[in-house]
């Protein structure tokens, strides 16, 4: 199957530790627990899309040392199509190193870019957009790929869409040439340099700074849509949340499956909220992404 979505982002292995507590500075803690496992905005935004059903692949750069060749079979055993994945042989991928307090889950993350650093603008160039619907980009690669991976989509009539996460300041001047933006309340807020006050507004005056339609998500409050057109705004489910890390990469997984396959833009926001609100009530990040039959039932 052709993929209909192409996400073009990060791939880390997250290693995860859990103390008692977030250490001070120089303190050496004794620490409960360890798991590593497969993380990165991209990878997690392909993963979730695979997992309800999508025909999608990821563009990424994965050295393959420090196990980096297992990382790029987990992607594929997700189903995630991994041919624009590049493997150079002496490099490391990229990192996330992550302390989570047992006191009140609280956490400390320092990432190494790794590959991730090294995608360049020339792989952008090399991508096949032929029978891509959907280009999906986050913030944690250089921004020339950024740039001219939305350059591409604009002239090869792709829709992209941009979750500008993590915040980076130079990220504004991306925004003009994004279709669709996806940004929580602190993202939104350090764009708009003010503190949110009616979300409708709010996404509206981001998407004066460029973008054709902004989903502005409000956590367990939802999230708010305006494009040209209208100005949405759905109600997130109501679960009890256990871990609500990866939400948004849920969320943006879910929302570009469901386009793809031609649904409403309702019943894809809602879809998208479904997801997500699946992916708070259960632990971890790529292990809380629900598979399609089990989200379809559960919404029932
Ligand atoms: P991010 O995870 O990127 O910080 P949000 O916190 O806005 O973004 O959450 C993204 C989406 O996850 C929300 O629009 C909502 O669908 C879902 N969500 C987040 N927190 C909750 C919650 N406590 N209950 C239900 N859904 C939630």
């Amino acid at each position: 199957m052709k993929p209909a979505i192409l996400v073009l982002g990060s791939v880390n292995r997250d290693l995860i530790v859990h103390a008692p507590r977030l250490p001070q500075p120089g303190e050496t803690l004794r620490g409960q627990r360890f798991g590593s496992c497969l993380g990165g905005k991209g990878a997690n935004q392909a993963v979730a899309a695979a997992r309800l059903g999508a025909a999608v692949a990821l563009a990424a750069r994965i050295g393959q040392q420090e196990n980096g060749a297992a990382m790029v079979a987990s992607l594929r055993a997700e189903g995630v199509d991994v041919s624009a994945v590049l493997q150079p042989a002496d490099e490391t991928p990229g990192v996330a190193l992550i302390v989570v307090g047992a006191e009140d889950g609280e956490n400390q993350i320092v990432t190494v870019a790794g590959s991730n650093g090294r995608v360049s603008v020339e792989q952008v160039d090399a991508l096949e957009l032929d029978g891509v619907q959907w280009l999906v980009l986050q913030q944690e690669l250089p921004l020339p790929v950024i740039e001219r991976a939305l350059e591409r989509a604009r002239q090869s009539g792709v829709r992209s869409l941009l979750n500008a996460a993590p915040f980076r300041e130079e990220g504004r001047a991306l925004l003009p040439r994004v279709d669709v933006l996806v940004v929580n309340e602190t993202e939104a807020e350090a764009f708009l340099r003010a503190p949110l006050a009616d979300p409708i507004q709010a996404a509206r005056a981001l998407r004066a700074l460029g973008p054709l339609a902004v989903l502005l998500t409000l956590g367990s409050e939802g999230a708010v849509w305006v494009d040209g057109q209208q100005q949405l705004r759905v109600s997130a489910r109501k679960v009890q949340a256990v871990d609500t890390v990866g939400a948004g990469d849920t969320l943006v997984g879910a929302l570009v499956t469901a386009l793809s396959e031609g649904q409403s833009l309702e019943v894809a926001l809602q879809f998208s909220q479904a997801a997500a609100a699946w992916a708070v009530s259960h632990p971890g990040v790529q292990d809380a992404m629900p598979r399609r039959a089990e989200l379809d039932a559960w919404m029932e």
